[in-house]
């Protein structure tokens, strides 16, 4: 798989001096601070993940998607994966939900989070709560590095669906299509991250409230436990989709994506979420969307739209 990933990485130039000063230094913005009511939502980038085209939809045909790969102006072979992680401020509590790549594997662009936390004034340890969407690698790495293992709190408390932690005891890959070695990271990532952290899960079984107006829900398909983020307050709303919802999820909300483990399942909660966003006008942020993903859903003909919102300086 690293050979893979070298194959299509290309150098970070996101930074000026990056080896020397993390974080400080960067050029391109990795932060993104908005309100939702009394709510403080700060989307913060773990880097890009570069995967093979082919990852954005195995039941569409190869012509088909690079035709879409084209029109957007991107190579024919190779994929860029944001990965957005959120900061939620809510009644006192700090909650950081999905913690990035990690170091999992020498992805020079990936793995971010921790140095842009502490660049954005987060303290690891002033966090209360993390919410796990679900318990792929690219979500849960982050809290396997040591430095991020030793300064969260003892008493930290980690949200996900009962349905995740049984999933991945004995996890169905027959469905996926990723890369080879993806699978075995996977599965490996998980477990070692269960053995970590399983006394201070706080699993639920369809939603939980983890602070005022901050649920967490359910709804399954990318996986068996994968959740949702839904924010509201002060009567705005703000929807963390976690992977329900990728780039080409707009245009081609039927295309499965090759991490989906019911790719059935998975298009018809993101046709579901879709069709619910752009009725309540609402707004959406994903992890994997470009960065910093926030924008709203509009509905196009048989299919969606996505508007980016303005950036608010
Ligand atoms: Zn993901």
């Amino acid at each position: 798989m690293n050979q893979l990933i070298s194959d299509t990485q290309q150098k970070t130039n996101t930074s000026l001096d990056y080896d020397s000063h993390p974080g400080r230094d960067e050029l391109v913005p990795s932060r993104y601070a908005l309100r939702i009511g009394q709510i403080d939502v700060l989307v913060v980038s773990d880097g890009v993940l570069t995967l093979p085209g082919a990852m954005l939809a195995h039941n569409a045909e190869p012509a088909v998607r690079e035709a879409w790969l084209a029109d957007n102006f991107l190579p024919p072979d190779a994929f860029d994966w944001a990965l957005n992680a959120v900061v939620v401020k809510s009644g006192g509590r700090t909650i950081l939900v999905d913690a990035g790549m990690g170091e999992e594997f020498p992805l020079p662009r990936a793995g971010q989070l921790p140095h842009r936390l502490e660049a954005a004034g987060i303290d690891l340890s002033s966090v209360t709560d993390v919410v796990l969407t679900h318990m792929h690698m690219d979500h849960v790495g982050g809290l396997l590095i040591d430095c991020v293992k030793e300064q969260l709190r003892p008493d930290l408390r980690i949200h996900l669906a009962a349905a995740e932690v049984k999933f991945w005891e004995s996890p169905d890959f027959s469905r996926v299509s990723m890369p080879e070695g993806f699978p075995d990271a996977l599965r490996r990532t998980a477990k070692r991250f269960m053995e970590e952290y399983r006394s201070k899960f706080r699993p639920f079984e369809d939603e939980c409230e983890v602070a005022p107006g901050v649920r967490v829900c359910r709804t399954g398909g990318h996986t068996p436990g994968h959740s949702v983020v839904r924010l509201a307050s002060g009567g705005e709303r703000l929807t963390f989709a976690g992977d329900l919802v990728f780039t080409v999820g707009f245009e081609h909300p039927d295309w499965y994506n090759g991490f989906e483990h019911d790719p059935e399942e998975a298009a018809r909660v993101r046709i579901r979420l879709l069709r619910e966003l752009a009725a309540n006008r609402e707004l959406l942020v994903s992890t994997h969307m470009p960065f910093p993903s926030v924008g709203h859903v509009a509905v196009a003909g048989d299919a969606f739209r996505f508007v980016p919102v303005p950036w608010d300086y």
